[in-house]
């Protein structure tokens, strides 16, 4: 495998990573995984993922309030957020979002986060990083009341039937792990009729292992075994697919091409 994937969604500030995170950026390298977006999901965690970017040949840092986190979202936040998402070396805004599947915190702070998070990042014209579970009809609905912001459909877990909404939304679809699991066909089906130029490939470490290491603590390294697996189902070669999928991420997060480093 050449080099040249971007992993477009991790979280290796966290502290799974602590003992070891030397080793794990160095073997996601050795991967080809040259380049990896480091997602924040709270004030403190947003601004450790661009300390480490600072830090990181190849990171790249974003701040927002997971929705997980929502909870968490008061003026004070707010300001921090929207402090860190506008400083040049921040590349995105999220992850933010809404997860009615675990519904850690209420609805009506996920939905207020999330609405706040598009405007912001339609304002600062940086691309918004969403996480969405068992809440298409919802995602949609606010994505599509915030007309010309631009991002990514993070960890994009939905099959063939939803996917053309996002699409038009002129949305980013990027596939994580799920897509390489046995029971994924709707996802598969996905991967393979999103469009090319707005296709993305990420890990979402330390959460989700793709196959063969589903199970473990995951790893950026681990990007190169789902964009193999998408190549596959695309019938494209590796190479192909990490080209295209990093020229997509260097458009979406306004990153100096690989090649031009
Ligand atoms: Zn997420
Ligand atoms: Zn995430």
């Amino acid at each position: 495998m050449s080099g040249g994937i971007t992993d477009s969604h991790c979280h290796v500030w966290w502290d799974q990573f602590d003992d070891d995170r030397d080793l794990v950026l160095q073997r996601a390298r050795d991967a080809g995984v040259e380049r990896m977006v480091v997602v924040g999901t709270d004030v403190e965690t947003s601004v450790a993922s661009l300390e480490l970017a600072a830090r990181e040949e190849g990171l790249h840092g974003t701040a927002g309030i997971h929705p997980h986190d929502a909870a968490k979202f008061d003026d004070r936040a707010r300001r921090s957020i929207e402090e860190l998402c506008q400083r040049a070396d921040c590349v995105g805004v999220g992850e933010t979002g809404l997860d009615w599947f675990k519904e850690w915190a209420p609805r009506d702070a996920q939905l207020a986060s999330f609405r706040w998070h598009l405007e912001l990042a339609r304002t600062l014209d940086k691309p918004v990083i969403i996480h969405s579970r068992e809440a298409h009809e919802d995602t949609l609905e606010l994505v599509q009341g915030c007309p010309g912001v631009r991002g990514v459909m993070h960890c994009f877990v939905m099959g063939p039937e939803e996917l053309p909404h996002y699409v038009d939304a002129g949305l980013h679809i990027s596939f994580s792990g799920i897509v390489t699991f046995k029971g994924s066909a709707e996802n598969q089906e996905a991967a393979r009729r999103c469009p090319e130029e707005l296709l993305l490939v990420e890990t979402d470490a330390p959460f989700l292992a793709p196959t063969p290491h589903r199970g473990k603590r995951n790893e950026p390294a681990f990007c190169a075994d789902t964009l193999r697996f998408v190549a596959e189902l695309r019938g494209v070669s590796a190479e192909h697919l990490a080209r295209v999928t990093s020229e997509n991420a260097s458009r979406l997060f306004g990153l100096t091409p690989l090649e031009a480093r």
